[in-house]
């Protein structure tokens, strides 16, 4: 199933569905976590939200040897794990602010895979690791490169974290509809234009891996997504490097989940 948030039409409250068309879904009753049923009942999509509001937001660098190699850095021995702020999500069709406070002249894309955890988690085995997974999205880690690489102390958390920089959607799909995650092809474009083109088959760390390996002695709370890492070709590994600017437009797009399109704009500072 792919599962939407939206708020329907003549409403103001989000609420889920299973997707019918574009533009209509199937309501569900009940949490998508647990116990859930359909209703028979279709309502029209007026706005799209994020899949799902995520307790916390696990993401991995470096899991694929192509985008290692750009670098110049080694394959790693273990996934680098970073965090992304929560309050960083943003809904399909809505802007990435290029933030002007605080501000940014290196805003980036990365397309990637995320995954959605259904129940709290510690400590999964290779063998009950997938047990875990409520569904998979598409989701652009947007990276601020001068605060991720120059200014952050040498944290990633900083240039990763600006408000709008973790967009996520336009579905939640769930696993029975992806048996196997590491099959999918993704890829970016900015303006149409073809940026990163790969499939989560060149994954160094699989799903499994990094759910065995995040849970590891920690607790995954429900609803934790997991950004699994972006492919060759951002704007940082270009030559010459090309960033985000405003009246951009970026699409996400992984086989069998759908298109994440944003627009870019400036953050306006309100007085
Ligand atoms: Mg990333």
């Amino acid at each position: 199933m792919k599962i939407v948030r939206f708020i329907p039409k003549g409403g103001n409250e989000p609420v889920y569905g299973v997707l019918q068309s574009e533009t209509t879904a199937e309501l569900i009753n009940g949490d998508i976590r647990g116990n859930y049923q359909t209703t028979g009942q279709t309502a029209e999509i007026k706005k799209l939200l994020v899949p799902v509001e995520p307790s916390m937001i696990c993401a991995i660098g470096l899991n694929f040897a192509e985008h290692a190699a750009e670098f110049n850095l080694p394959i790693p021995d273990y996934p680098v794990l970073f965090m992304k702020a929560p309050s960083a999500i943003q809904n399909p069709g809505d802007p990435i602010e290029i933030p002007t406070h605080l501000a940014s002249h290196q805003v980036d894309y990365e397309a990637e895979l995320v995954v959605i955890i259904r129940k709290e988690c510690k400590n999964a085995t290779p063998e009950n690791a997938l047990d875990y997974v409520l569904g998979y999205t598409c989701g652009n880690d947007v990276s601020a490169r001068d605060w991720q690489k120059e200014f952050g102390g040498s944290q990633w958390c900083r240039g990763k974290s600006f408000a709008t920089f973790a967009p996520l959607g336009p579905c939640l799909v769930t696993p029975d509809e992806i048996p196997n995650p590491q099959n999918l092809k993704l890829s970016s474009t900015v303006n149409g234009e073809l940026r990163q083109s790969s499939t989560t088959a060149n994954h160094i760390f699989s799903v499994r891996d990094l759910i065995v390996f995040l849970s590891g002695s920690t607790i995954l709370p429900a609803g934790t997504a997991i950004f699994t890492g972006t492919p060759s070709g951002a704007g940082l590994a270009r030559n010459p490097q090309v960033y985000l600017k405003e009246g951009d437009e970026v699409t996400i797009e992984i086989e069998g989940i759908g298109k994440l399109t944003n627009p870019v704009v400036e953050e306006v500072l309100k007085c």
